[in-house]
């Protein structure tokens, strides 16, 4: 929730005293833009909603006129203050992918919850500037209807590139960001420059081409959205590409040829948990609710819940080409959770042969009542070439 404090009006705010400020807390970017910025920072937002890019985050349409602007949010905020906080890996996230016994996650979900650390740090500036300069303050980082990208962009600390996200000169794809609305009024800082030039690295390289163009993204077929955002079953022709992404995707990010410039995190709590670093899939199907949430504490993975964390370690299962898994596919078959059950049918298809799928399917869809797990054990069919 945001924060808020009421005091008069002020003398002139020192930047450069904010920016020593933020710097102190542990934030690496800081820059200043004006809240009623002319050109809305919703213009790709609508066309995005518009062709229903979003999937089912229906929040996003809900909340979209709210996000068009700093001042249709909150009509009383004159300055947003953009702070960037680095997460660069100290490895490459891409080092285990396609590896078929292990499952990667996104490098920002491997250490502590971005949110509760932003938002700490923020809540400290924030108090400290309502002290020295008075006015009122709201902070935010990525719970609210805020555009932080353009208004990262427009306030200077780096631009929206190919693959929709900032990218910064000093620390590439790598930042956390979030923002104070204020009530106090800031000379902005120009906005930044900066350029892909003719790179299509994060173009290329997207497994699922969840861009339709340069600067565009489908969020229906992005990982990081099928992965963590959706709640449905995910599509069976994606699903193949997904790979052995268990949460989120790093892909587009992790090749953009300005991380040469990135450097690792200096937050500690923000460095990746060894046991988060490309855990074994083997040990994670195991997981029930209990063991899911020891694991993941503290962790943005946490909120994703056991249910459909098994979903997509299943399908990163499904994808490894590796028969051992078939017992413990085997035993998702009958878990009370749907999501999971839709998911062990598909992997086991992939994985067991016709006969040992034929088998297990006689023996469990008659007791199935789930509708679309019916429907999936009559669309998967196990490896037809390698009869028992
Ligand atoms: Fe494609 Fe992965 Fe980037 Fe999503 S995060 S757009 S799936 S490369």
């Amino acid at each position: 929730m945001p924060t808020s404090t009421s005091r008069v009006v002020q003398r002139p705010v020192d930047k450069a005293h904010i920016r020593k400020m933020a710097v102190a807390v542990g934030f690496d970017a800081v820059g200043f833009t004006a809240a009623d910025i002319s050109t809305t920072p919703g213009d790709r937002l609508g066309e995005f909603i518009a062709a229903g890019r979003h999937g089912d985050m229906d929040w996003l349409e809900q909340k979209a006129d709210r996000r068009r602007h700093p001042n249709a949010l909150w009509p009383d905020a004159r300055s947003v203050i953009m702070l960037g906080m680095n997460y660069g890996p100290e490895q490459n996230p891409l080092a285990f992918t396609g590896a078929p016994d292990r499952g990667v996650i996104s490098v920002y979900a491997q250490g502590r919850d971005y949110h509760d650390v932003v938002k700490k740090k923020l809540k400290q500036i924030a108090r400290d500037l309502i002290g020295e300069y008075g006015g009122d303050v709201k902070v935010f980082v990525d719970t609210a209807p805020v555009m932080e990208k353009p208004l990262g962009e427009r306030a200077g600390l780096g631009w929206q590139g190919k693959h929709t996200n900032l990218l910064s000169r000093d620390f590439g794809s790598w930042l956390f960001l979030g923002c104070i609305f204020t009530t106090l009024e800031i000379v902005p800082d120009d906005t930044a420059e900066g350029s892909c030039g003719s790179c299509t690295a994060c173009l290329d390289i997207c497994p699922t081409q969840a861009f339709p163009a340069p600067y565009q993204l489908d969020a229906r077929r992005c990982i990081s959205y099928l992965t963590i955002e959706t709640r449905a079953h995910i599509d069976r022709d994606l699903r193949p590409l997904i790979g052995n992404r268990i949460y989120g995707c790093d892909d587009c990010l992790a090749v953009c040829p300005w991380n040469k410039y990135a450097k690792a995190a200096k937050e500690m709590s923000l460095h990746a948990r060894a046991e988060l670093v490309a855990p074994k899939l083997a040990d994670l199907v195991k997981l029930d609710d209990a063991a899911f949430r020891t694991l993941f504490r503290a962790t943005p993975v946490k909120r994703l819940g056991r249910n459909r964390f098994i979903r997509n370690v299943l399908i990163a299962i499904g994808n490894s080409n590796s028969p051992e898994y078939t017992p413990e596919v085997t035993s998702l078959l009958e878990d009370s959770s749907p999501i999971v059950r839709v998911a062990a049918v598909w992997a086991l298809g992939r994985l067991a042969t016709s006969e040992q799928y034929s088998r297990m399917r006689e023996k469990l869809i008659e007791g199935e009542t789930d509708a679309e797990v019916r429907g999936e054990w009559e669309l998967s069919k196990g490896k037809k070439d390698e009869q028992a």
